[in-house]
């Protein structure tokens, strides 16, 4: 495995995305679950108030990059991370890989209307992808047990977890050693892209690292949420080097 960039103290693994796909694929061939997250600077700064989730994301088998603003506190602590790999891009990576090989998919998060969208576009767009099961995020405690039998009867290789940050996270590591997947993922919002709710930020947002200005623009009452970003950054820059 790659080194790791930690940043008030959440590691992060300084892959790019052909590594962080590499990487996943050597988990999808080992018999137990892997955990893997995407911390982005929002990710980063929740986790400096909650220590369960600090926890949780010194415990994931692979953190990858999501987001300039983690980029740009690597850049500043001269422990460069290779790119960016965000949550949405690496879950795309993965069904592509996926549909080549076989892999057994679950979608689980988002809105009912919006995991069943999700699950047809995909069928559409993959017409090799083999998703075994999907279901809602918005469940009780009470289904999460026929949640979890479904997900490991259907032979569940890979789970995409979209429930948000840190819900996704918490979820995947309480129930770690219910879960037979190879390898669950937190990937937010994603579903919300696939299902056609939600628009990505066009390419030039995405190359000059300004996604989450469109995101603003999109979506203003996330100011709030949004202004970790700015913490972030300002703690970066008057943070001493780690060691
Ligand atoms: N969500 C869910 N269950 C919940 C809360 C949220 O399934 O109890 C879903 C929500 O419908 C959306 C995703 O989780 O699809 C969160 O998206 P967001 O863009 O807020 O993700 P984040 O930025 O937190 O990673």
């Amino acid at each position: 495995m790659a080194e790791r960039f930690v940043i008030f103290d959440v590691p992060i693994d300084k892959v790019n995305m052909k590594q962080a796909v590499d990487t996943v694929e050597k988990f999808l061939s080992e018999d137990r679950l892997h955990m893997v997250a995407t911390p982005n600077a929002e990710i980063v700064m929740m986790a400096q108030k909650d220590p369960e989730y600090k926890e949780i994301l010194n415990k994931t088998d692979l953190n990858v990059p999501d987001g300039s603003g983690v980029i740009f506190a690597s850049k500043i602590y001269k422990e460069e991370l290779p790119e960016r790999v965000a949550g949405f891009d690496l879950m795309m990576e993965l069904i592509k890989v996926a549909s080549a090989k076989k892999y057994k998919i679950y979608l689980l998060g988002a809105k009912s209307d919006v995991v069943k969208a999700a699950y047809l576009n995909l069928k559409r767009q993959y017409s090799e992808i083999d998703i075994v099961g999907f279901h809602d995020g918005y469940f009780s405690k009470d289904d999460e047990d026929e949640i979890i039998h479904d997900i490991n009867e259907k032979n569940t290789d890979l789970l995409f977890v979209a429930l948000g940050a840190p819900k996704q996270e918490k979820w995947i590591y309480e129930n770690r050693n219910k879960l037979k997947a190879k390898v669950a993922i937190g990937v937010g919002g994603s579903f919300d892209v696939i299902a056609g709710k939600v628009t990505r930020a066009p390419e030039i947002y995405r190359k000059l690292g300004l996604e989450w200005f469109y995101r603003l623009l999109k979506e203003p009452w996330r100011y709030k949420r949004m202004m970790a970003l700015p913490k972030f950054a300002v703690k970066v820059l008057f943070s001493k080097k780690p060691k």
